[in-house]
């Protein structure tokens, strides 16, 4: 489905389409800025960038945020925060548990297709309730009540990637579903694989540790 009147609301003038947008910023430098942005956050030395008046202006008819962000829903991982940046500079896709289902891969698609960001990073972080309850569950062998059960059975796959290594069952199902879920965005189609391949977009993958405040890569 082609989301016009979205577009027309919020995508900048020059947008055409599918097209790669020539003005997007790479996504090496996108994720410099993240890794920057967040080296500043963990030395206390945040700068809060693109929060002034005239930022929030010059954005009203247009954004063209440098990174999408795949993360938990958690009010202790905030991307904003965590890498220390400012209005329009991520496109964020939150939902417990940092899983992607078909209204989230439809908002990463909008992003990608229409907004012209080229960096996708899927961030897990440590101590994940939502990947804590689905071990749980697993070990329990019972889903939990309502629609947790959603985020729990999207979830499951990586716990059981993660029973087969060695060390902290939840640490290692956190890092096992960063991959899932980017393996899964790798091979979609027919918006995101086209783009990869053709190195117009790339996908990032890494945990934050709610201790440390860092963000670490795995790939
Ligand atoms: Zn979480």
């Amino acid at each position: 489905m082609r989301l016009s009147k979205m577009k027309a609301a919020v995508a900048p003038a020059s947008s055409h389409g599918g097209a790669h947008h020539a003005s997007a910023i790479a996504p090496e430098e996108a994720l410099a800025r993240l890794l920057a942005g967040n080296a500043r956050f963990c030395a206390g030395k945040t700068i809060h960038p693109h929060q002034t008046l005239a930022r929030r202006k010059s954005l009203s008819r247009a954004q063209a945020p440098h990174t999408i962000v795949v993360c938990c829903s958690d009010s202790r991982v905030p991307p904003e925060l965590l890498f220390d940046q400012g209005l329009g500079d991520l496109f964020v896709v939150r939902v417990a548990g940092n899983v992607v289902d078909e209204a989230a891969l439809g908002s990463i698609e909008y992003a990608a297709e229409h907004l012209g960001t080229r960096a996708l990073l899927v961030l897990g972080h440590s101590k994940c309730g939502a990947v804590k309850a689905t071990v749980d569950a697993w070990k329990k062998g019972a889903f939990p009540e309502g629609h947790v059960y959603r985020v729990a059975s999207l979830i499951l796959p990586a716990v059981s990637d993660a029973r087969r290594l060695k060390g902290d069952l939840v640490a290692n199902a956190v890092t096992a579903n960063v991959r899932r879920v980017a393996s899964g965005l790798r091979a979609s189609r027919p918006v995101l694989a086209p783009r990869l391949s053709r190195g117009i977009l790339k996908i990032y993958g890494a945990v934050y540790d709610l201790d440390t405040g860092r963000v670490s890569r795995l790939f």
